[in-house]
């Protein structure tokens, strides 16, 4: 313990930075990727732009290696993306990128051809050179990510070219390539008769738990008489079959041997040796069994209809007339003024909340078709939307409002599509409830339960607080002196973010279980209720994720997303386990994993997410459950981390963390919640943010009719 917290306090630039973190857990915003699929690829050359000459591949490859997005591309796909990046000359003195820029500029990275660039900063208008650079030098790879407004200026100094990707581009060819091999593995598993009482889900599952291995010609994979514990199936090359001395079968691509060793220990009943260099994908028996429990129980186990796609059909948006939200009116009054925006809520429901919950008659569906809503204090914000209490006139039944503009909506409409449609399906006492969806000419407005405790984050800010540890290092040891005390920041007492994390426990595993991904976790995103109890609210990224399917958008919060997130490689919920793991830590210690006051770098943040050696410090007066437990849940591998796990959940809720937490008294809202939400928690916040936006005009200035009618167009069903 003494070594560890000794580095933990060294590491980062010692104590005095570390206390000063307590602001880097700062609210942070969500970013997203893309606008829509990558699954048509278009690419328009600019002006003056040429296709790259095939001459130039290797050494644009050669430049691209050494990034973290290239990392881990097979040979093809690197191929197929510099094929289709192009080459751009530079005039001297142009600009090629201007710091701030954002949008369509933003979305580009750069190799050098030829020629010189200077890379310039502005501090306090006054533009500082920080850089510059030459033949292969590489910049913008964040953007191939999300969208981020450029961090300098680049211009040339000499005539220059440069070889351009695209995010599109890449994302296009990264997706294809997943699809690709994974399609084959599952192929190959469907080949597998030992497996075919496997469900298409659970296959799904089984095709991240493999592994290459690679053999040299003449090397054998597995020897007659061994106890073996993997299954291989070969990906390219040839094998040869041996018993005793004599060759009983060759094997070739998509032939698979070993199988019996998911079942039981049983020695090999042959040696295979490779007849060429051999790729095999393996599995070893503890990680299937991890995965989906052991072979010999599924094989017994009936085939049970698809209970997860029930679920999930209950979800799907129903067709029919009764199940669809008549129009109604609503109103919003807010300052002295008053506007009319018509609302598509459904009937039923604006008449309850108008009555406040009273049995209703005949007659008083006929009357109320009108809603009318006083507009109250801001509440919140984040990064795509607004929100405030509202107080319904009638009844004076209080309510948040959240308010998008449909400018920013357009940026990814998927994104607040899924949320209306998964907020107003979803029932669980802790996930956030919507009661109605409606829309005015530039907004999008969504009608949830009110959460007068504010967020997690108040909480934690209102928690966090300076200690004195002891930390013992190596001379205060050899002295035999006391342990001198370091401050050091720590965030709630570990029952307190027990009960948060256990709520969000409960809260994914309804939404895993229906499918759903949640996608953006943090304590921002956590409301709490009057009683004190959590929800989980925010679900602007939320997705329904087919049972072994997979998503690809690069979405999330810097600093939380999960390294498959990062990758760009496919993902699906294995990404809310991770940044639950990311959110205990936070809410453990006020800070955060992965970043810290020097690292104000996104892409550097990436790279510790995706890097398996980069070490996770924790501070020594964690609890070694609460340790261990976050380390399990930012396991990088999503297909050994807990809650991907054959128990999902149950792994998370069995976890020593949780030893004698009652998790029944928590779902049935039988527990003292261990804190009393307080005003003074949010206030603060409100205060500076209202003020932050007392100005503002609402509605936007300089629409342009098109705009408009493209916003009618594309939000026509919200
Ligand atoms: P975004 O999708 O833009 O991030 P959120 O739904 O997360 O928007 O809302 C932004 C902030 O508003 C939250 O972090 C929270 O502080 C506050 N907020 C959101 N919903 C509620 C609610 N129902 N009750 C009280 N505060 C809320
Ligand atoms: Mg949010």
């Amino acid at each position: 313990m003494g070594i560890e917290s000794s580095k933990y306090m060294d590491g980062e630039g010692g104590p005095v930075a570390y206390i000063a973190q307590r602001t880097q857990v700062g609210r942070a915003k969500a970013i997203t990727g893309n606008k829509a699929g990558t699954t048509k690829l278009e690419v328009k050359l600019p002006p003056k732009a040429t296709p790259v000459a095939v001459e130039d591949y290797e050494f644009i490859k050669s430049s691209l290696v050494n990034l973290l997005l290239f990392s881990r591309l097979d040979r093809g796909t690197a191929q197929k993306i510099v094929s289709h990046m192009y080459m751009l000359p530079v005039a001297a003195g142009d600009i090629l990128i201007q710091q701030g820029d954002t949008g369509d500029a933003a979305t580009k990275l750069f190799v050098v051809r030829s020629g010189k660039f200077e890379v310039l900063e502005r501090r306090k208008d006054v533009m500082f050179k920080v850089n510059t650079k030459e033949r292969a030098d590489v910049f913008g790879e964040i953007s191939l990510m999300y969208d981020c407004p450029r961090s300098a200026t680049v211009a040339a100094t000499t005539e220059a070219s440069v070889f351009v990707l695209e995010r599109d581009v890449f994302r296009h060819f990264v997706q294809a390539s997943v699809e690709d091999e994974k399609g084959q593995i599952q192929l190959f598993l469907n080949s597998v008769p030992l497996l075919s009482s496997l469900r298409a889900d659970e296959k799904m599952k089984l095709v991240d738990a493999f592994v290459e291995d690679s053999f040299d010609a003449g090397a054998r994979v597995i020897v007659e008489g061994d106890v073996g514990d993997k299954f291989y199936i070969i990906k390219e090359g040839e094998a040869q079959v041996v018993q005793g001395e004599k060759e009983v079968n060759r094997l070739f691509r998509s032939d698979f041997f070993g199988e019996q060793a998911l079942l039981q220990d049983e020695p090999r009943r042959a040696t295979v040796r490779a007849l060429s260099p051999l790729v095999c994908l393996s599995l070893d028996r503890r990680t299937f069994v991890a995965v989906l429990g052991p072979l010999q129980d599924i094989m017994a186990k009936e085939k049970s209809p698809e209970v997860v796609n029930q679920r999930m059909a209950k979800l799907k948006p129903q067709g029919s007339a009764a199940h669809r939200r008549p129009t109604a009116e609503v109103l919003i009054k807010y300052d002295s003024g008053r506007r009319t925006i018509t609302c598509d809520g459904h009937l039923d429901e604006v008449v309850e909340l108008r009555r406040g919950g009273q049995k209703m008659t005949d007659e008083h569906r006929d009357a109320d078709k009108q809603l009318v809503m006083v507009e109250g204090e801001l509440l919140g914000e984040g990064a795509f939307s607004r929100v405030c209490r509202v107080a319904e006139e009638s009844t004076g039944r209080v309510f948040a409002l959240k308010r998008m503009a449909k400018s920013a909506a357009l940026q990814c409409p998927e994104h607040v599509f899924c949320e209306q449609h998964i907020t107003r399906n979803i029932a669980h006492p802790f996930c956030l409830r919507q009661y109605a969806s409606f829309k005015d000419k530039c907004h999008l407005y969504m009608l949830f339960d009110l959460m007068p405790g504010g967020d997690l984050m108040d909480v934690l800010v209102a928690e966090a607080k300076v200690i004195k540890y002891p930390v013992a290092d190596k001379n205060s040891l050899r002295k035999g002196c006391l342990a001198p005390k370091m401050k050091m920041w720590q965030g709630m007492e570990e029952p307190m973010s027990r009960f948060y994390v256990a709520s969000i426990v409960l809260a994914l595993e309804y939404l895993h279980d229906n499918g759903i991904a949640f996608r953006d976790l943090k304590p921002e995103n956590v409301l709490i209720d009057g009683q004190g109890y959590a929800k989980l609210g925010d679900f602007g990224f939320a997705k329904q994720v087919e049972a072994g399917g997979r998503t690809y958008t690069f979405c999330g919060t810097p600093g939380y997303v999960a390294p498959e997130n990062v990758m760009g490689r496919g993902y699906n919920h294995s990404v809310d386990w991770w940044t639950l793991g990311v959110l205990m830590y936070v809410l453990l210690t006020a800070r955060q994993p992965f970043t810290s006051p020097k690292t104000q770098d996104p892409m550097e943040v990436m790279r510790r997410i995706v890097d398996d050696r980069w070490p996770i410090k924790y501070p020594p007066y964690m609890s070694d459950e609460a340790r261990d437990l976050i380390s399990k849940l930012l396991e990088r591998k999503p297909v050994k981390r807990i809650g991907m796990l054959q128990g999902r959940a149950r792994d998370i809720k069995e976890h020593p963390w949780f030893v004698d937490f009652d998790w029944e008294g928590l779902a049935a809202r039988r527990m003292d919640p261990p804190r009393k939400p307080k005003d003074a928690d949010s206030s603060k916040r409100k205060a500076e943010l209202a003020e932050a936006h007392r100005a503002e005009p609402r509605e936007p200035t300089n629409v342009t009719p098109q705009q408009m009618a493209e916003w009618d167009r594309v939000f026509r069903d919200f």
